[in-house]
């Protein structure tokens, strides 16, 4: 039974959209986003003669009322696919300031009731170990990698190099690999990761807007009467922001980074929209981000792209290229 609801969702992509609340202090008067039903967001974008209208269509779109357990509720069965073996990609995309770490991790004053994806997947998936206790005898483990310029750097360690440890069977091969057995385990690591990733940053550039970062959570289950292993693996990947840099304005590192950014999204977003149109030949080898990922994307993995968008006016302008870029993979 668990594999025919398994079969169901297999190889899929899903898009799905997050608009985000006006913040304290921020006018709401005017919004860019006109309505949205269902799967549908219709924005307003400025024209040629004065207003005009755009609709885009998703697999789902959530409104800046939507809860952190609203929208972690909607992902639920891709948690529980990779207890059955799958892997499973959630990609949160958008401009900087639109919401991806909100969604992935949660605001910075952290309480269970704001709790993001990341830590909500993690307490799912032991609830149902736990469940499963009687057939299959589950084991957890976790590793954080950031991708930064195109060079991968283990969250997991202070120096933040990676290892060789020629652990088998892992996707993002040779970063430290810790088992957990709870969620305080988890959030001890992902604070862990948080400094170390903090370390590596200048002290005048928010680093975690120009880097990917990417939480890797490995499972296995052993089957305790046929003794057969199932692996799944879910990695939870907090985008670099995708806004277009004014290459007249930036020179240098900032450049650089810039660059790679752009490189790195449009080859995540050249592999998610060939996998969607089924073409034969699927580019992964074009960044590193797809690359490290090529074993959850495509086959029977589950993709989730969970595109992020700002209402003020002032962003319309990113607002409807991120909007274009979800079209795209949909
Ligand atoms: P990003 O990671 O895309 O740069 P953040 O997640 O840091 O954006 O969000 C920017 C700001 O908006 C943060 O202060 C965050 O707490 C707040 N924020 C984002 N999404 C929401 C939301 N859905 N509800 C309330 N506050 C949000
Ligand atoms: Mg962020």
């Amino acid at each position: 039974k668990l594999y025919n609801q398994v079969q169901d969702l297999k190889g899929s992509i899903r898009v799905y959209c997050r608009v985000r609340p006006f913040l304290s202090g921020q006018s709401s008067y005017l919004s860019t986003v006109d309505h949205i039903e269902e799967g549908n967001i219709t924005v307003n974008t400025p024209s040629k003669y004065g207003k005009g209208q755009k609709a885009f269509t998703f697999n789902k779109v959530f409104g800046p009322s939507a809860t952190q357990a609203e929208v972690f509720s909607d992902m639920q069965p891709l948690i529980r696919s990779v207890l059955d073996g799958y892997n499973v990609c959630i990609f949160a995309y958008g401009q900087t300031g639109s919401g991806k770490t909100y969604t992935m991790s949660g605001p910075k004053e952290l309480t269970e009731k704001n709790q993001g994806v990341n830590y909500r997947a993690l307490g799912d998936l032991f609830i149902l170990a736990e469940q499963r206790k009687d057939t299959f005898r589950y084991e957890v483990a976790v590793q954080m990698i950031e991708i930064y310029n195109e060079q991968v750097r283990d969250l997991l360690v202070t120096d933040g190099k990676i290892r060789n440890s020629s652990q088998t069977g892992l996707n993002v091969p040779d970063a430290c690999i810790m088992p957990v057995s709870s969620t305080s385990d988890v959030i001890d690591l992902m604070n862990l990761g948080q400094r170390n990733r903090a370390v590596g940053a200048t002290a005048l550039n928010d680093r975690s807007s120009r880097s990917h970062s990417c939480l890797t959570v490995h499972v296995q289950g052993r089957d305790l009467t046929s003794g057969t292993i199932l692996r799944g693996c879910m990695h939870l990947v907090d985008l670099a922001g995708s806004e277009r840099v004014n290459k007249s304005e930036v020179t240098g590192d900032r450049l650089k980074e810039a660059q790679h950014i752009n490189k790195s999204l449009s080859a995540l977003g050249d592999v998610i929209a060939s996998l969607a149109q089924k073409n034969p030949h699927v580019p992964y080898r074009n960044s590193k981000l797809t690359q490290l990922l090529q074993d959850s994307l495509g086959g029977q993995a589950k993709t989730l792209m969970f595109v992020h968008i700002s209402p003020e006016p002032d962003a319309t302008g990113e607002t409807i290229s991120t909007l274009k870029f979800a079209e795209r993979v949909a």
